[in-house]
């Protein structure tokens, strides 16, 4: 990361890290949270898909939460998540779901996540749809690549997940990954982590997502790519453009209420664009990372307060 954005994001992600303030916000700040969230209910989160399938854009839906303290809490999220995809189904929407595995209880009993992502992945095929497990901080990057791995073994072949560009191990999980055949969304990362296990340069994060990318491209794999950057968006279309790559090998996704013309002006120029839409109630960590990401998010926030 450059050293002031490196500075920027540790300060944020301490300062909402502060017990007191979170529980302010959460009880006080829903509103401020309405930029990047599409309501509290998956009613709302529907409506939000149907307008940006409307727009050609697919979706996946997130329900927030993650770090459940119990597997009752865990086995709540995944209920949500098997009536969301019946939703799905209903709507014939075009949507995918993104589930966090310590949502689902990787923390506490891996044995049990597994099972609870299982049945999503039953219940999504069912919906004709795919499961795509989120990648959270370094603690959790084995697990959730094992946890794949096992589903996929298991036939479950529309589980796919996330690998993050400023994990130095990254390179040489994406081409194992690759030959397994378990599909990706490459991004960049959103946690602190230590400069022992992650690059800390902003510019290294891009050069490596880059690096990721082309590996797929070059092998004709299909790539999700998680970036609202306009150099990745720019080196991928220019790429595809000069090796006559077909379009339906990659998608560019971005997340709700982030350059939302940009995901419509690339859908109307004919690429694959899939907006990430987070829902729920429990949106103050994802909301955290999302400020600590850049200062402009920060000030979208704030001008939607005035609105
Ligand atoms: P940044 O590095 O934040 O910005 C780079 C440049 O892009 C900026 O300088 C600017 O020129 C341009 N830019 C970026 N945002 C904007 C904007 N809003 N408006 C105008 N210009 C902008 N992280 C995980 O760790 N695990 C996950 O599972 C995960 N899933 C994700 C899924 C999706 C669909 C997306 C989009 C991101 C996901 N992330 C995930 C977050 C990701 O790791 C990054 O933290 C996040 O996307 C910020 O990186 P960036 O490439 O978008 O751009």
């Amino acid at each position: 990361m450059g050293r002031g954005s490196a500075v920027y994001r540790r300060l944020m992600l301490s300062l909402f890290g502060n017990r007191m303030l979170g529980r302010l916000i959460s009880r006080h700040g829903a509103r401020l949270a309405g930029r990047f969230v599409a309501g509290r209910d998956r009613t709302s989160a529907l409506l939000v898909v149907q307008r940006l399938n409307r727009l050609g854009i697919a979706a996946t839906l997130d329900h927030l939460g993650e770090s459940v303290r119990s597997l009752e809490e865990a086995a709540g999220f995944r209920e949500e998540y098997l009536r969301l995809l019946d939703g799905i189904k209903l709507q014939k929407a075009k949507a995918t779901v993104s589930v966090k595995p310590t949502q689902m209880g990787l923390a506490l009993d891996p044995e049990a996540c597994f099972r609870n992502v299982r049945q999503i992945a039953e219940r999504a095929k069912k919906a004709g749809t795919s499961v795509c497990l989120d990648m959270e901080d370094s603690r959790y990057t084995e697990l959730t690549l094992e946890l794949v791995r096992r589903l996929h073994d298991e036939g479950h072949r529309n589980v796919t997940t996330v690998l993050q560009s400023y994990l130095y191990r990254s390179e040489e999980d994406a081409s194992r990954l690759l030959e397994e055949g378990i599909p990706l969304r490459l991004v960049k990362g959103a946690y602190q982590e230590k400069k022992e296990i992650a690059y800390p340069n902003s510019e290294d994060i891009l050069l490596q997502l880059l690096k990721l990318i082309r590996l797929h491209l070059e092998q004709g794999v299909f790539v999700a790519i998680g970036s609202h950057d306009d150099r990745v968006i720019g080196e991928v279309r220019a790429y595809a453009e000069k090796f006559g790559i077909d379009r339906s090998l990659f998608e560019f996704q971005m997340l709700y209420g982030l350059r939302m013309n940009v995901q419509a002006e690339l859908a109307q120029s004919g690429y694959q664009v899939r907006c990430y839409v987070p829902y729920g109630r429990q949106w103050y960590p994802y909301f955290t990372r999302r400020l600590a990401e850049k200062p402009s998010n920060l000030w979208l926030v704030v001008r939607n307060l005035f609105r």
